[in-house]
């Protein structure tokens, strides 16, 4: 079990409180500088009680020599913190009992187990091995044993970073005691994903103490109250910058459209002005991804690193062969959970956002691709891993069809109520890469559509259309709200349609066949695929057409609906198809949805126009 010792650093007068799981270093540390007097309060085996403790110490570190007595008023300050916590923490626990130990004595803790030669040299490797890396404290551990480095005895050079403050640590979930005059109460966050309401508390056997930890970010391992969270910034020196020229391969052509767009993303990349934030606007089929290659380009020739980051790992498999492709000199990481690639280093790199949160102050350019997509509520936890991931002055790029409303407002604007096609925050592409205009979608009201359904009776305006685009040779998504309408659903359409009822399957996110099924409706050996929102974007089948069965649930909102209706007319060969919305009720999130592809179509249009005159 680690113990944490708070010390107190007393220098001119004026005192300063330090934590370290390895006093001895410290010691060294500050005997190369003259004046310095250390005092030990105590010791804890909690990190997160030890900073608490830190926080109190500091701010009631007064001047003056300390003497036998300040020491022990500190003490008996820290033992009063801890009494309380215990108290606050039973609270939340409902159960009283001592869940936090600290044991204020002096004492000097173990002597250093090294050299202090070897503990800067090693501090030299563990720099950097996990510079631009925020990291549990078990992640640098395997980290270290994963590149052959140091493994043994990692606290010693670690806390010779710190000291040197070169690397920040804290706990991985911190606790804070909050005082006001109607109730005082113990808040606890997690550093890594910024959760605070559903942090859980609970007793460690690691530590045995009471050890709060974090549910959200748990499938990125346990982040909790005894376990040390470590961030080291990744700037790269402008030395140690390798440029070079020509890593774009690529050679497709843009439309005069998506050049236009794709050079104020450029613009706004090679930009001198540091930081900032820029939307890329650009609708269903406007051939995003090409859009950033230029962006791409100039930040690697300047020698720096991109980080993309994309909600989903269908997304991250997508995207690095192409970018693989459009740049081959450079390396292209594939990060998400189960990926090998993860601990490694690239030029660019694609990550899950989960993954994003392991990446600290680090790269230049941030790309966010779909950026309303992420599957966090109000995307608070995202926008948070993506500032961090960038690096101080970094730029980020939020890349999508159906922008949410708070980047929409702070970025795109507002003139006249519609938005304007560019800014300095922002560039809109209306128009899709063939030049086509987006399928409208058609809204057909059917009361009582789904208890239709479930009796078995025939709904025309659902089947007629489904035979004409099947006799049409076309494919057929069919969206249905939730989980349970998919056997539903596929049973009655079996059940209504025996001719083609062996080319009928359903598909949901918990559906153990899911890949296997898009794939057999990718090859078209299935002509109609029920499903949930799983599919609303990035599975992309050229001459298909798309159903939307209770339009008005409120699962599917605008961007959802939108995003729906992009899967039609994504080819060349085929740019238009069937989109249709069948709900029991009119919806505001249907109608406009309607009149945003409208509005763009009608953008699209008159850009067209306006180049035709020019
Ligand atoms: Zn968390
Ligand atoms: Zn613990």
């Amino acid at each position: 079990m680690r113990e944490y010792i708070l010390y107190l650093k007393e220098e001119n007068k004026t005192t300063q409180a330090y934590i370290t799981p390895c006093f001895a270093v410290d010691k060294l540390f500050w005997e190369q500088q003259d004046g310095q007097r250390l005092h030990i309060i105590g010791r804890s085996p909690s990190l997160a009680i030890a900073f608490m403790l830190r926080e109190k110490m500091n701010e009631h570190a007064a001047e003056g020599p300390i003497d036998e007595a300040a020491l022990r008023r500190f003490r008996k300050l820290a033992e009063s913190c801890v009494r309380e916590t215990n108290l606050l923490y039973g609270r939340e626990t409902k159960e009283p009992k001592t869940w936090f130990t600290f044991s204020a004595d002096g004492g000097y803790g173990t002597p250093a187990s090294k050299e202090i030669d070897m503990i800067r040299s090693q501090a030299e490797k563990l720099s950097a091995m996990i510079a631009g890396r925020a990291l549990l404290w078990d992640e640098v551990a395997r980290l270290g044993e994963q590149r052959g480095e140091v493994t043994v005895g990692l606290e010693e050079p670690l806390q010779w970073l710190v000291l040197q403050k070169r690397a920040a640590w804290q706990p991985a979930v911190s606790l804070r005691l909050r005082k006001s005059w109607l109730r005082h109460r113990l808040q606890a966050a997690c550093e890594r994903c910024g959760e605070q309401a559903a942090i859980l508390f609970s007793f460690c056997h690691r530590c045995r103490q009471g050890c709060a930890y974090c549910p959200t970010c748990i499938n990125m391992g346990r982040s909790k109250c005894c376990t040390p969270y470590i961030c080291v910034s990744g700037e790269v020196r402008s030395g140690d910058k390798v440029r070079r020229s020509g890593v774009l391969a690529w050679k497709g052509a843009l439309t005069p459209l998506q050049g236009q767009a794709a050079e104020r993303a450029r613009a706004f990349a090679a930009s001198e002005r540091p930081g900032g934030s820029f939307l890329l606007w650009a609708v269903c089929g406007a051939g995003k991804t090409e859009l950033l290659f230029p962006a791409i380009a100039h930040t690697l020739e300047a020698g720096k690193q991109v980080l993309i980051a994309t909600p989903r790992k269908d997304v991250v498999l997508e995207l690095v062969p192409r970018l693989q492709q459009a740049f081959p000199t450079v390396r292209v990481l594939s990060v998400h959970g189960a990926s090998t690639e993860k601990w490694e280093d690239g030029d660019v790199i694609v990550a899950t956002t989960h993954q994003v949160m392991r990446y600290y102050q680090k790269f230049p350019l941030v790309v966010v691709d779909e950026a309303d997509a992420f599957p966090f509520h109000g995307n608070r936890m995202l926008y948070r891993a993506v500032q961090r991931a960038a690096a101080p002055g970094g730029k980020q790029l939020y890349l999508t069809a159906t922008p949410p409303p708070v980047l929409r407002k702070r970025l795109a604007g507002r003139t006249c109520g519609g938005p304007i096609l560019s800014s300095s925050t922002h560039v809109l592409l209306p128009q899709r890469f063939h030049g086509h205009p987006l399928p409208v979608p058609v809204r057909i009201k059917v009361p009582r559509l789904f208890d239709k359904i479930r009796h078995g009776r025939p709904v025309l305006p659902l089947l007629n259309p489904i035979r004409e685009s099947l006799r049409r040779g076309k494919r057929l998504f069919l969206f249905v709200p939730r989980i349970a309408d998919v056997p539903v659903v596929h049973a009655y359409l079996r059940r209504q349609l025996p001719a083609c009822a062996d080319r009928i399957e359903g598909v949901h996110a918990a559906d153990p066949d899911r890949e296997a099924k898009v794939l057999r409706f990718r090859e078209h050996r299935l002509d109609l695929l029920v499903t949930t929102t799983i599919l609303e974007r990035g599975v992309t089948i050229p001459d298909s057409d798309v159903i939307v069965l209770g339009a008005d649930n409120p699962v599917f909102d605008q961007a959802s609906l939108v995003q729906i209706a992009g899967r039609v007319g994504r080819s060349a060969a085929s740019p238009d198809g069937l989109v249709l919305f069948l709900l029991e009720k009119k919806t505001r999130a249907a109608i406009a949805a309607i009149r945003e592809i409208k509005r763009m179509n009608r953008l699209a249009q008159s850009l067209r126009r306006t180049s035709d005159a020019g």
